[in-house]
């Protein structure tokens, strides 16, 4: 093999995603997304996803063949003469490549309802944390609380209208699950966590949120339904928590919607498809890139050639730049 070389030193690519066709996804996305900055953080996306997936796979667990899946997830990039570069995608939730475009997909979808709430607030609520074999019955009770406050606010005709996104973070051998929630208003707030509270009475008050949505409400809103990997070293990207607790999570979650849409507002999906991956470009010829952990990039494998630079560099930024990479799909282009 030659000398690698970058396949953006010689052609001059501009992308559309599907996120970026239509004029209302240019409000969201504002200018149209550049390639290079795109491909880059794909290529990203998937080192850390490879970094992060071998012990999950080493846990022999139920969900090997699944981890698998992630493992090759966009390994081969195919790109014909017409410019578009497409793939097999895992579609996973702990794949970090999926769950940008999941991501990018939920905020274009939900992005015009939150703004167009006249007061939008957001509810944290919380209840006492539980061990990993009462998880998915604990998710499933919270669910069943939320739904019947919703019941009880459309019977006294103050309907609920809103986002719910479903969290799991961990620590010291117990789960916490909670939901981050959007409403229209204060009121509605205020409702939903005295209702709450009423319901949970292990639940501490101080421990529910309620507080104005700002500008990043929308990114925290819908950012990982856990917390992906986590830096110690330089250059060392881990699962922040050991691969069994995360397999638990990835279990309790598997194919439950992680973001739900309530009183009204319209159900924007979750799954993602392999079309809605697919990365167009100016550049029009037929190569297959691989995937090639160590360059940190995809290259053609027949001249050596590298499809984006190295995704190696982006890991040496800190941990907080890491996360605002790999959550921002479309923030970043606003
Ligand atoms: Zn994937």
């Amino acid at each position: 093999m030659s000398e690698p070389r970058l396949a953006f030193n010689r052609h001059k690519n501009t992308e559309n995603s599907v996120y970026s066709e239509s004029p209302e996804n240019k409000a969201v996305t504002g200018a149209p997304l550049d390639t290079l900055a795109q491909l880059r953080k794909r290529a990203f996306s998937k080192y850390v996803t490879d970094e992060i997936i071998y012990p999950l796979i080493d846990l022999n667990s139920t969900f090997k063949g699944r981890y698998w899946d992630t493992f090759h997830c966009v390994r081969i990039l195919e790109q014909n003469d017409e410019g578009k570069c497409t793939s097999k995608y895992c579609k996973h939730r702990w794949c970090i490549v999926c769950n940008r475009i999941r991501t990018a997909k939920l905020i274009k979808g939900y992005s015009p309802v939150i703004e167009g709430m006249a007061e939008p607030y957001m509810v944290t609520l919380t209840a006492p944390t539980v061990s990993g074999n009462n998880l998915l019955d604990e998710i499933e009770r919270r669910q069943k609380v939320f739904r019947r406050i919703l019941d009880l606010s459309r019977k006294q005709k103050m309907p609920i209208r809103g986002i719910r996104k479903l969290e799991i973070t961990y620590s010291k051998g117990m789960f916490h699950p909670h939901f981050h929630i959007v409403v229209e208003n204060k009121r509605q707030a205020d409702y939903l966590l005295s209702e709450w509270i009423q319901r949970n009475p292990n639940a501490k008050k101080q421990a529910q949120d309620v507080s104005k949505c700002d500008k990043n409400t929308i990114h925290e809103l819908f950012k990982y339904m856990t917390k992906m990997w986590s830096k110690e070293k330089a250059n060392e990207l881990l699962l922040p928590y050991p691969a069994e607790v995360m397999d638990i999570i990835f279990k309790a979650m598997y194919k439950k919607r992680t973001v739900q849409a309530f009183g009204g507002i319209k159900q924007v999906q979750e799954e993602i498809n392999d079309e809605e991956a697919t990365i167009y470009l100016e550049e029009a010829r037929n190569v297959f890139w691989i995937w090639q952990k160590t360059a940190g990039t995809w290259i053609d494998f027949t001249t050596g050639e590298m499809r984006t630079e190295s995704a190696l560099s982006m890991v040496e930024q800190t941990e907080k730049k890491i996360t605002y990479l790999c959550n921002n799909a479309i923030q970043q282009q606003t």
